[in-house]
């Protein structure tokens, strides 16, 4: 069994972006700029914005923080956004959510210029994705993306079962799976029959948000499983997967933590420097 290592694999793929940091600051004299947007005092969404901040700053990107209060208005946060869609110096923009109730959370994402989009919820992305265009795509699904091809590269006519059908996560793994040809079912909460779903597949994407759901016997040998999942039990934080039974069978696994968790970031990094390309283009 192979314990796919998600810490390695994007300390690798930070390694990489930093070289091509440096390649394209000689090439263009500036280097790309990730901005993000952090309303309120959220421990989690601090948390997050304070390791992204970080990890930009390791890679060589231009790094900046724009902090709002709770009670901050829609219209001061849409503003903001519309300056930084006019920035040379701003190639990505991420809007940390969850957003106060009194933001509409749609209206925020549509305001950021799609070439701009660094977790690609802009429609025109999520568009462009299912149509098979070039497109910014959303940071988790991308890296379970990345984890897969370096166990299986050639994935034609696999057949991959998605749990799970968020916007964040179960659509743009469906249709980063489907360019690869793989034969893909997205189950959800009223789907039939789960296990036998998910017996069927040869690589089964877990992002339920459920502890432990995806049992020892309900994958067949030789699967890849990844498990997005990220669940605080009593026993500590979970994935989605019964990890112990399910290792026992899989032909590789993701673990939690350490396994897809670290590759979000590093993927949004890659983002901000796929972004600051198109627009250079
Ligand atoms: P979400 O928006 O709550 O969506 C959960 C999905 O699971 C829905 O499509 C839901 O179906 C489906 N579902 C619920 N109960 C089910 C069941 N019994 N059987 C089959 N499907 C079921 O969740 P999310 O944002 O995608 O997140 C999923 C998990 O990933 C969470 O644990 C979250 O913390 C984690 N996560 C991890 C990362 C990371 O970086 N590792 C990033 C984001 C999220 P319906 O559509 O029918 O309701």
């Amino acid at each position: 069994m192979i314990l796919i290592d998600g810490k390695k694999a994007a300390a690798e793929l930070r390694e990489e972006l930093k070289k091509e940091v440096i390649q394209l600051k000689s090439k263009y004299n500036t280097v790309p700029g990730l901005t993000v947007i952090l309303i309120g005092e959220l421990a989690p969404s601090k948390i997050y914005v304070k390791n992204k901040e970080k990890s930009a700053i390791e890679v060589g990107l231009k790094s900046e923080v724009i902090r709002y209060p709770e009670t901050v208005d829609e219209k001061t946060v849409l503003n903001k956004i519309n300056e930084l869609n006019n920035d040379v110096n701003v190639s990505g923009i991420l809007v940390q959510l969850p957003l106060p109730k009194h933001i509409n959370k749609q209206k925020v994402i549509e305001t950021i210029l799609p070439s701009k989009d660094v977790d690609g919820f802009h429609p025109m992305n999520v568009g462009n994705l299912s149509s098979g265009y070039e497109s910014s795509v959303p940071c988790t699904p991308l890296g379970c993306y990345l984890l897969i091809k370096k166990i299986e590269p050639n994935l034609n006519g696999k057949k991959a079962v998605v749990v799970g059908r968020s916007n964040l996560n179960g659509k743009p793994m469906t249709q980063l799976l489907l360019k690869e040809n793989c034969t893909v079912t997205i189950t959800h909460s009223k789907t039939k029959d789960l296990k036998g779903e998910c017996l069927k597949g040869d690589i089964i994407i877990a992002a339920v948000g459920i502890p432990e759901l995806v049992k020892g016997d309900w994958v067949k040998k030789d699967t890849i499983v990844i498990d997005v999942g990220i669940n605080k039990t009593e026993k500590g934080i979970v994935g989605d997967v019964a990890f112990e039974e399910v290792s026992k069978v899989a032909k590789a696994i993701t673990p939690v933590p350490g396994g897809v968790g670290p590759m979000t970031i590093a993927c949004l990094l890659k983002n901000t420097i796929e972004c600051f390309k198109r627009i250079q283009k």
